[in-house]
């Protein structure tokens, strides 16, 4: 454990040493406990704030994490908007196949009445996995990076991305559509992550 913690921490120190570097910068991603992945989120305009360079950074964030989608309150923004990109994950999902896009201000009209169960981690919730039964497919209208609004339906792992980060535009963690004897399992965990104990391998504000 130890060992991690210090693999964690040079890892943390060479991501922070390489942003000064790159125009675009890695974000600390917050961790369960922090307020905001809480708090409600809010539509966003062209002139909110400086989205090219807000999607650049939430760009390198995510892959420098590893993950297949970031949603703006992880990034400490409370904001309608979310990115996913599934395109590695497009061998064993080919639904992912060209799935790296741009979620503004979207808005799920529709839920399939069938459930598929499929194992889900958070970055906001390093070192946990949990089954989470959701709708298997649905349909969403978003905007796109340059404001233009597309309605378009989703199925398999493309579909569970979407509704994780969507979760997150509502105040919602994944650990809050599990079982209760599933939640009273992971609870030390969360308890652990909220109190900063829980290292991760990319720049995080706890
Ligand atoms: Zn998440």
């Amino acid at each position: 454990m130890q060992n991690a913690c210090v693999y964690a921490f040079f890892v943390v120190i060479l991501q922070e040493f390489l942003s000064i570097f790159f125009k675009n910068m890695i974000l600390p991603i917050y961790l369960y406990g922090q307020p905001v992945l809480r708090k409600p989120t809010e539509d966003i305009t062209p002139e909110t704030l400086d989205l090219q360079q807000l999607l650049a950074d939430m760009w390198e964030t995510l892959a420098v994490a590893e993950g297949c989608g970031l949603a703006a309150p992880q990034i400490g923004k409370a904001i309608r908007l979310f990115i996913v990109d599934g395109t590695e994950l497009s061998e064993d999902y080919p639904e992912c196949q060209d799935f790296k896009k741009v979620f503004i201000n979207p808005e799920i009209i529709e839920e399939s009445e069938d459930d598929t169960t499929f194992s889900e981690g958070c970055l906001s919730l390093p070192g946990i996995s949990e089954n989470v039964i959701r709708p298997a497919s649905i349909t969403i209208r978003y905007m796109d990076e340059n404001f233009t609004e597309h309605t378009e339906t989703y199925d398999g792992f493309a579909a569970r991305i979407i509704q994780h980060e969507y979760d997150h535009l509502e105040g919602h963690v994944f650990t809050d559509r599990i079982s209760p004897i599933r939640r009273q399992f992971v609870k030390t965990k969360l308890t652990n992550i909220a109190k900063g104990k829980v290292a991760a391998r990319y720049r995080t504000k706890r």
